[in-house]
């Protein structure tokens, strides 16, 4: 859409990013009847921000208690979705958790939530993971166990669907469009590079973008931005790894994690979950002699315990990370405007609960108590950012 001049129009919610988390919330709003106009700074599809790309996993293996319980309600809404436009939005695969230190912290809280939980499991040792999966070599003792319901969500299919649906319910979508200030106020004035709008709520889902929005509002949360390689390897024998599982191992200060060969077939996807290098999200891509790190260090992983692959990645594709000291989500509402909502800092995990969090961030926007306790989640921990809020 183009060219929208100043607007009569006071809408019930704008919701500023057409990521995974605003069109989350704008798909939520619209379906609940709410007048609503989603704004995203580029032409939609694009691959500028954190949620493009064929697949992003969804499990319940989570040190985290409260992510887990997320990831149970969110399962419900996903399932709605592909019932109410008859899609195949998720795979179930598995995925193995593996920690070569015995009885480190993070596997263990995690085996922890998934009893406390209830959540089906599958506690192994090495010999019985390499009998399984014989294409996978790991030698000498591993912590390991399975997470059965787990699986990845068809990301771009999601994505896509939910801003379809958002529209089919009457929601207004401007692709193209940068929101370049906010004014706050019973009614919020947003001003963008095309014009102005009006609305009694309004959602902040800027992803990598979001200091840049939130600190003219006097909200500086500590934020940094990471650039992650995604590597695709490709399987000598055609199909050997396609129903092998996801598989996530802690390695050093991150952890590897990868895909059977489904995304593209004949590949299997690998990623370093490692912060190593920070980036401005408008120049994401810029060369700095740091770039390889991550890409070295998958490479070296593949030929140590994926031998029906080829060493060298043949497809890579960037993305990035938004992430929060403790990577743990932001989710909460402005501390003095309360009918602006603030969804950041996912850390690497915010896609599966997209419509989740779309749907909270919302009711926060429009004053409605949440049915999700965002305790955890809120800004105010990081306490020493308190006194500039
Ligand atoms: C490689 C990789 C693997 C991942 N794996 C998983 C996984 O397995 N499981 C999982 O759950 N999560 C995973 N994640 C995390 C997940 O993808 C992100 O947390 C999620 O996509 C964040 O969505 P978002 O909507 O906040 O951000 P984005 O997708 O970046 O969306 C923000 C949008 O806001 C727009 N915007 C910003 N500023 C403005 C402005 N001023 N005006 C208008 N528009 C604006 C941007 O253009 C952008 O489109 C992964 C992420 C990466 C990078």
């Amino acid at each position: 859409m183009a060219g929208h001049m100043a607007s009569t129009v006071v809408y019930d919610c704008i919701v500023v990013g057409g990521g995974i988390i605003g069109s989350g919330a704008a798909y939520q709003m619209a379906k609940e009847g709410h007048k609503t106009l989603l704004l995203e700074q580029f032409s939609l599809p694009h691959a500028r921000g954190s949620s493009s790309g064929p697949s992003r996993i969804i499990r319940n293996a989570y040190a985290e208690d409260h992510h887990s319980a997320m990831v149970q309600e969110v399962q419900k809404t996903w399932e709605d979705i592909e019932r109410e436009t008859n899609t195949t939005l998720r795979r179930q695969t598995g995925m193995l958790v593996l920690n070569q230190r015995r009885n480190a912290e993070s596997f263990v809280s995690t085996r922890q939530t998934l009893v406390k939980r209830q959540l089906p499991f599958e506690d192994l040792t090495t010999q019985q993971l390499t009998a399984r999966y014989p294409l996978m070599s790991y030698e000498g003792h591993y912590d390991c166990l399975m997470d059965t319901e787990a699986g990845f969500l068809i990301a771009n299919k999601c994505l896509q669907l939910l801003q379809e649906l958002f529209k089919k319910y009457g929601g207004m979508l401007h692709d193209g469009e940068k929101v370049t200030r906010i004014e706050p106020g019973r009614i919020v004035t947003v001003h963008t590079s095309k014009g102005q709008y009006k609305t009694g709520a309004l959602v902040l889902a800027a992803g990598p973008w979001a200091s840049e929005l939130l600190k003219p509002l006097g909200v500086h949360l500590p934020l940094k931005v990471w650039k992650v390689n995604v590597c695709y390897f490709k399987e000598k024998v055609h199909s050997s790894y396609v129903n092998y599982p996801i598989m996530v191992d802690e390695v050093g200060e991150g952890f590897v994690y990868c895909f059977p060969s489904q995304d593209y077939p004949g590949y299997m996807k690998f990623g370093y979950h490692l912060l190593w290098d920070e980036v401005d999200p408008d120049s994401r891509d810029k060369w700095t002699d740091k770039r390889q790190v991550d890409i070295d260090h998958l490479k070296s992983y593949v030929r140590k315990h994926y031998p029906g692959l080829e060493s060298e990645p043949s497809i890579i594709e960037k993305c990035m990370y938004t992430c929060t000291p403790g990577e743990d989500i932001i989710i909460d509402t402005h501390p003095v405007h309360h009918n602006i909502a603030i969804g950041c800092g996912f850390s690497g995990k915010g896609f599966k609960m997209g419509p989740l969090i779309g749907k909270i961030l919302g009711d926060l926007a429009m004053g409605k108590p949440p049915k999700y306790d965002i305790k955890p989640i809120r800004m105010n921990r990081f306490m020493d950012q308190k006194a500039k809020l």
